[in-house]
């Protein structure tokens, strides 16, 4: 067969099944694209090759044996750093895992392999999955495909890449903030926050419990909802996962309309701050909702304005929280000399060598924002903003089946030009962050390409909590309109590497 690298998930599972191609040659036609290609774009941080081949010999076997196979089996994926993979180093983008072995499968990992998807690595990340670029990994940046000098989004900017150059059909991502729609919405690609509690936390290292969530990233709607329905479904050893059945994505991807829908515009994500051309990019997007046959009305959240601060004050409270556990005694790095340390200065040696800049800055404010004296200010506040902005979710959802949004303010910005602003960083996520604060779904998908740059515009779609299926319905109507008119961004424009 012609490139393996190019056809998306749905084909080369499609490829594998009917025997027209074997999974083990999937798994070397992408280990190649990954030798070929990644040390310009630094998309994994640990390459799994032994693994790989592992994984596709078996789907390989089962298929001679005349055994049914998965609907993704011998499909390649791209694993976020931040996800347990037992035996194959998991550092979370920290030096402070680093040389740490997991002993255990992450629950995500697990239905992976179970499903015969062949996992070829793990993928950069902003440390602890802690910003909007990638630039806060430990292990240096990714650079986007469509323009190396350019961040391919954060936390999971090496998944996203990953997608973007073809080393891998299909990758995952985390969505604590905004980190699996923002790489998507600026490296042309799909990426899907399913419901929290969709998809298990058991294995994903914790950033802030109450937002985290798995999800998955593609180059096509359907592949998103073949790789979702792989992930998701009830888990006994997540105290927080959802025990209903799993919305059916793959059918509403296969659907794909939008006739007699009612889809509302935020008003508040829009104006100052906003790129003209990505704003451009998203007007177009409504006008094509409303030729396929959507009632599109304009929805005011005004409670939304406040998501960026509450954010910043709840997720590094849980932040400092969850990552009391890096204390030197458990995992991975160790600084000091027991002869003349006593614990404490160990733990504090630690720390100060093992932790980034951005996470120590977390740690410290979550501290603070906990404190008593502060707490009821800060963290208490944080979370009654949180109710209002559920509440607007709500309301807007008595109005319309799902909202709509820009993903991201502008298109993707030069490495080192917010690096040492983090107030510019975290506006990267002011679309995304409602929908974590609320826990509903929303994906982000392709919508053409900024005039001013030449680089991708990301169109956000928002459902209520469990309605995960709307997006797909939405999105792969999006998509299939956006593709006969304007091409698919990536499956017919590759961005030159
Ligand atoms: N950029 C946001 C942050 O830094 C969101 C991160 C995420 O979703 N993991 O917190």
């Amino acid at each position: 067969m012609s490139d393996l690298t190019r056809l998306t998930a749905a084909e080369t599972a499609e490829a594998v099944a009917s025997g027209k191609t074997s999974a083990v040659e999937v798994a070397e036609a992408h280990l190649a694209r990954i030798d070929a290609v990644d040390e310009k774009v630094h998309a994994f941080l640990h390459v799994d090759r032994e693994g790989a081949l592992t994984a596709a010999r078996a789907v390989d076997d089962k298929r001679a044996k005349g055994e049914t196979l998965g609907p993704l089996a011998g499909v390649p994926l791209a694993l976020k750093d931040v996800f347990t993979t037992r035996g194959i180093p998991t550092t979370v983008g920290s030096k402070i895992l680093e040389g740490w072995i997991p002993p255990y499968d992450a629950t995500l990992t697990r239905r992976l392999k179970e499903a015969g998807v062949v996992i070829l690595g793990k993928t950069n990340m902003d440390e602890f999955a802690m910003g909007s670029s990638t630039e806060n990994s430990a292990y240096g940046p990714t650079g986007n495909p469509w323009d190396l000098t350019r961040i391919p989004g954060g936390s999971g900017g090496g998944s996203s890449a990953a997608l973007a150059s073809y080393q891998a059909p299909l990758a995952i991502g985390t969505d604590t903030g905004g980190s699996i729609r923002q790489p998507a919405a600026v490296t042309g690609t799909v990426g899907v926050k399913p419901t929290y509690g969709a998809v298990s936390r058991y294995g994903l290292v914790a950033f802030s419990s109450s937002l985290d969530q798995g999800g998955p990233c593609a180059r096509t709607v359907l592949d998103a909802a073949l790789l979702h329905e792989v992930i998701a479904g009830h888990d006994a050893l997540d105290s927080t996962s959802i025990d209903a059945p799993v919305p059916a994505v793959v059918e509403a991807a296969k659907l794909g309309n939008v006739k007699g829908m009612r889809i509302g515009v935020v008003k508040e994500f829009s104006g100052e701050g906003y790129q003209p051309g990505v704003e451009q990019r998203f007007r177009e997007a409504v006008e094509l909702l409303r030729e396929l046959g959507a009632e599109v009305v304009e929805i005011s959240c005004p409670s939304f304005t406040y998501a960026l601060p509450a954010y910043y004050l709840i997720a590094p409270s849980e932040a400092s929280s969850n990552l009391a556990r890096f204390d030197a005694m458990r995992y991975g790095l160790r600084v000091g000399d027991d002869a003349t340390h006593s614990a404490e200065e160990v733990t504090a040696l630690t720390r100060a060598a093992g932790f980034g800049p951005e996470v120590k800055r977390r740690i410290m404010l979550g501290t603070y924002a906990l404190s008593s004296g502060y707490y009821d200010a800060y963290y208490g506040q944080a979370q009654k903003v949180r109710t209002l902005i559920t509440q607007d979710f709500a309301r807007a959802f008595d109005q319309v089946d799902v909202l709509v949004s820009p993903t991201t303010p502008t298109t993707a910005f030069p490495i080192g030009e917010r690096a040492d602003d983090p107030m510019a960083m975290y506006l990267a996520d002011l679309c995304t962050i409602p929908s974590n604060l609320a826990g509903n779904a929303a994906m982000s998908l392709p919508c053409g390409l900024a005039p001013e740059d030449g680089l991708p515009v990301g169109l956000q779609i928002i459902a209520p909590t469990m309605a995960d299926d709307r997006l797909y319905r939405v999105g792969s109507a999006v998509e299939a309109a956006f593709t006969a008119r304007w091409g698919h961004p990536l499956l017919e424009e590759a961005p030159s590497l």
